[in-house]
């Protein structure tokens, strides 16, 4: 395997990192209203100027570049500390792949250019991991008086992370009464302006709120918001998750890798005092990064002849969740309490590791789809 740059790639990285340069935020807000407007401003930046949708295909507003370029898209903004890129993931290839000629139309040119921005309401109180036993319904309404068909939605979703801040949902919902759990689901395109519709955020732990509750009563969106047909909601969610993971992971591993070259340059020059056992970790958590940059080095490949996204991604979450969450305890460890009273980016990053372990599928359920679906080891 070779991973240097060819001529164009490298033409490609010089210009990237040159704008980058010049035009990444510094540090984000805490507030978070004035951290999403930041937000907004730069993936809107970071459209205009062309960076955004390398991979996706051109009949759709995309570059329909190759992968390798996605990553170093990645791996220029995590080296230089700038702001993730947006988001060209599951919501916008569901609409790619599952949607109509129409729903491609009307939703693809906002998600790229982040003019319009989406959540995704899966998770329920009684139904994360076993996202098949949700119970919000959408009842199919057929009209007496000649006006057209409707979905009319009730139950409740959480953990709907950004809802506060979109202006559609992706909804995961019950409407074959009569079919088997894995039948029984549709996906609905929603706009959260729905009469019967209430958002209501979620204050963390931590004190941020990008987490709502979203709770529908009697909210009816037409029938043809409906991605895919009636029934094809399990099948469309499963396919999705695998576009979760990607050339971002490329990112991750350079976000991490800059924030372990900083607390090494600290100890180096003894702006942190560190012993034997504090240098013994940071050893241990270059040796993770190391394991984690291979693996992903392997998936792109991979990517690059041609695999698409699939169950694989799991093995990629469970280490890129374990590096992230071991570097981040190493950080703080080492460099003590200054850190966590500081309340700065530091002890925002370690709150986020936690995260990492549940959302997008916790780890537990990631070894169950490595075993089952990779693997393909016995349920039982
Ligand atoms: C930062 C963050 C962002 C999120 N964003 C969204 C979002 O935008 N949209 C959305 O819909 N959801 C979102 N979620 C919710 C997330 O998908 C769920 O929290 C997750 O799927 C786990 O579900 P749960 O919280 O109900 O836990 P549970 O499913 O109740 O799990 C509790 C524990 O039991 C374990 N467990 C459960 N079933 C099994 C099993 N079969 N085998 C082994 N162990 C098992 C789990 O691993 C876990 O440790 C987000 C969560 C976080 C933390």
């Amino acid at each position: 395997m070779d991973y240097r740059d060819t001529t164009d790639e490298a033409a490609f990285r010089g210009r990237l990192r040159a704008w980058i340069a010049e035009h990444a935020p510094g540090h984000l807000p805490r507030d978070p209203d004035a951290r999403v407007d930041v937000l907004n401003q730069w993936h809107r930046a970071m459209y205009q100027a062309g960076w955004v949708g390398l991979t996706f295909p051109v009949e759709y507003g995309g570059h329909g570049m190759s992968p390798v370029y996605e990553a170093i898209l990645n791996d220029e903004l995590g080296a230089a500390g700038a702001p993730p890129p947006p988001a060209i993931g599951h919501i916008t290839n569901a609409i790619r792949l599952f949607g109509s000629d129409e729903h491609k139309r009307a939703h693809l040119p906002g998600l790229l250019s982040s003019t319009v921005r989406w959540c995704q309401g899966f998770s329920e109180p009684n139904a994360g991991s076993d996202l098949a036993g949700l119970r919000t319904r959408a009842v199919r309404i057929e009209a007496t008086d000649g006006s057209p068909a409707v979905y009319r939605i009730d139950g409740q979703k959480i953990w709907t992370s950004e809802a506060v801040w979109s202006q559609w949902c992706l909804l995961l919902a019950r409407t074959e009464a009569d079919q088997p759990a894995h039948r029984a689901l549709s996906m609905l395109l929603v706009p959260l302006s729905t009469p019967g519709l209430d958002c209501r955020e979620i204050i963390t732990a931590y004190g941020t709120r990008e987490f709502a509750e979203v709770f529908f009563d009697g909210a009816e969106v037409p029938v043809e918001n409906v991605l895919g047909r009636p029934g094809d909601g399990w099948t469309i969610a499963m396919q999705l998750l695998g576009y979760e993971r990607g050339p971002a992971d490329v990112g991750w591993v350079a976000r991490l890798t800059r924030m372990l070259t900083v607390l090494e340059d600290d100890v180096r020059l003894g702006r942190v005092p560190a012993g034997p056992t504090e240098r013994r970790a940071i050893a241990h958590a270059w040796t993770e990064l190391r394991a984690l940059q291979l693996h992903v080095q392997r998936t792109l490949s991979s990517r690059l002849d041609g695999s698409t996204p699939g169950p694989e991604g799991s093995i990629d979450k469970l280490l890129v969740t374990r590096a992230e969450q071991l570097l981040n305890h190493v950080n703080l460890a080492v460099r003590g309490a200054a850190a966590i009273l500081a309340d700065g980016d530091e002890i925002e990053a370690y709150f986020w590791s936690r995260a990492q372990s549940i959302f997008g599928g916790t780890q537990q359920i990631q070894r169950n789809i490595v075993a089952q679906r990779v693997l393909g080891l016995p349920r039982r």
